[in-house]
């Protein structure tokens, strides 16, 4: 691709490799400007439901457009047929780098995990959930006052990951489509289909985890051991590779390393407030997330906070399948009593570990740093009813609701149910395309987004995602014409919060 010309930018180095596709530098060649190009590896290129899921990649971060998400500019097909998207062009480094580099101090670990925060928040509220979330796919960029902005990237891999059809030649492929174990949750870890905002919570944790302590909670020869560990394992107590860390802040991290969902936040929102307590005394109250994610981040910078220089390119992923795989350091005085195990057809080893999680943190620690956390803002009055809206690709799919199989129109369609009203189903259909079911959580506001995936015996022709055309919302209706209904043949999409089908 070096020297070619991508939309209107040439083409001039290679970035970094993924498990999907290759980065390169382009740069215009009138204007000068430059811009990340992500192009889909030509071996994937023939597979239509890739292609679809990594135009997905794009209209998701779009459709979640926050400040600390990358910024998608276009997308396209090069002559030759290989999709790409146009992203802005990212410098510094790459959080795996800066924790390589050893811990870091709290206040920074507070102004990163603030913004990462807000960005997947913010995400989780357009119904989408990263599953990926790992160093290599957050870059910390120096601002001109020298304050740390971060940029999450990579929204595309972890749905190929639970894919059922298509995504095997992938994973086997690179291997990295699988997550990365260090930091994916038991839920991942198990295989199981259900992965909602909270998968990216643990995730982050470990991320937290690893930037304060200079080491993750669990590391370990294999991936096997490594699953189990994840899945059955108490995490050490942070405080005592970390003990100048604030007892909030600790406790807050080791909180979202719960193995068991509802033990972790409830929320991204829940989990950065948790976090900071007092350290960001400016923060606005955040009863609404939206409004909070436009706060400039650098208000709250500690005026000490600096990056050491800025290096010009990123690292190249290409060594970040044996890198994510292989444990970057062994944990000494991990003592393994026992193994053995099989878990949902994953080989996996029960650690038996003599717990080090009871040590205290060191005497006087909790006088040292008064930093109790906040009493949480008062909430508003939650209204009684709550606004689902369903997105769908490619246009024309119906929303069937399944109770009664009342065609609720083509997308988008957006209802007002009331709160909490059960957990409802809903079934995308469109001829020559394989049905979708999703439950609606009414627990709050969403935006459902699937995108279906055409029957195997229609002859798939490369798709370019076209923009979904807008029609009003559809009214609840009864279906005129019957479609034929095929809920008996679908098996349930397990993944219950509706995401980009990645
Ligand atoms: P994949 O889905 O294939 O893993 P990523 O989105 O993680 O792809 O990109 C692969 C690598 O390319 C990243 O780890 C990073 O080094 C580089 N890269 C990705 N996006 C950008 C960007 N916008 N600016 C600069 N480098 C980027
Ligand atoms: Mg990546």
């Amino acid at each position: 691709m070096i020297g070619q010309t991508v939309g209107n930018y040439k083409v001039t180095h290679l970035l970094g490799e993924g498990g999907m596709g290759i980065v390169y530098l382009a740069e215009h060649p009138v204007i000068g400007r430059k811009v990340a190009i992500k192009v889909l590896h030509i071996s994937l290129s023939r597979d239509a439901d890739i292609v679809a899921r990594f135009f997905n990649e794009a209209r998701a971060i779009h459709m979640i457009g926050h400040e600390n998400i990358v910024e998608i500019l276009d997308f396209g097909q090069t002559p030759d047929g290989q999709p790409y998207f146009i992203m802005e062009y990212l410098t510094g480094e790459s959080l795996n780098d800066r924790v390589q580099r050893g811990p870091m101090p709290a206040a920074e670990v507070a102004h990163v995990a603030d913004q990462i925060c807000q960005a997947l928040s913010m995400a989780h509220e357009k119904g989408i959930v990263h599953r990926d979330l790992k160093p290599h796919n957050v870059q910390l960029l120096t601002a001109s006052n020298g304050s740390i902005h971060v940029k999450l990237l990579d929204f595309g891999v972890a749905k190929i990951m639970t894919s059922q059809e298509g995504g095997q030649s992938v994973k086997t492929r690179t291997g990295s489509l699988m997550g990365t174990p260090l930091y994916m949750s038991p839920e991942q870890c198990k295989g199981a289909g259900k992965l909602d905002h909270r998968t990216d919570i643990y995730s982050l944790g470990v991320m937290l985890y690893e930037m304060l302590a200079g080491q993750p909670p669990f590391n370990a020869e294999g991936v096997g051991e490594l699953f189990a560990m994840h899945m059955l394992e108490k995490p050490p107590e942070l405080l005592q590779f970390a003990p100048d860390t604030p007892p909030h802040m600790a406790r807050a991290v080791m909180r979202s390393l719960a193995k068991n969902l509802d033990d972790r936040y409830a929320n991204m929102e829940e989990f950065r407030t948790a976090l900071l307590g007092d350290m960001f005394p400016s923060t606005p109250e955040r009863t609404n997330i939206r409004s909070v994610s436009v706060r400039p981040t650098g208000t709250v910078v500690p005026s000490n906070l600096t990056l050491p220089p800025a290096s010009t390119t990123m690292s190249s992923a290409s060594s970040e399948i044996e890198d994510d795989f292989a444990p970057r350091r062994n944990r000494s005085g991990l003592a393994i009593v026992a193994v053995a195990l099989v878990a949902a057809g994953v080989v996996a080893a029960i650690f038996i570990r003599k717990s080090s999680s009871e040590v205290s943190p060191p005497p006087g620690r909790e006088q040292a740093v008064p930093t109790p956390p906040p009493t949480p803002p008062p909430k508003p009055a939650e209204p009684e009813t709550v606004t689902i809206r369903f997105e769908a690709e490619p246009a024309g799919v119906h929303v069937v609701r399944a109770s009664d199989d009342h065609d609720l129109g083509p997308v988008p369609v957006e209802l007002k149910l009331p709160r909490d009203g059960g957990k409802p189903e809903f079934l995308f259909q469109l001829e020559g395309y394989k049905d979708k079911t999703l439950t609606a959580d009414l627990s709050r506001d969403r935006t459902l987004h699937v995108s279906l995936h055409k029957e195997p015996t229609a002859a798939p022709p490369a798709p370019v995602v076209a923009p979904t055309p807008v029609s009003p919302p559809a009214e609840t209706r009864k279906r005129s014409t019957p479609r034929p209904s095929r809920r008996t043949r679908i098996a349930p999409d397990e993944d219950g919060l509706a995401t980009p089908n990645f």
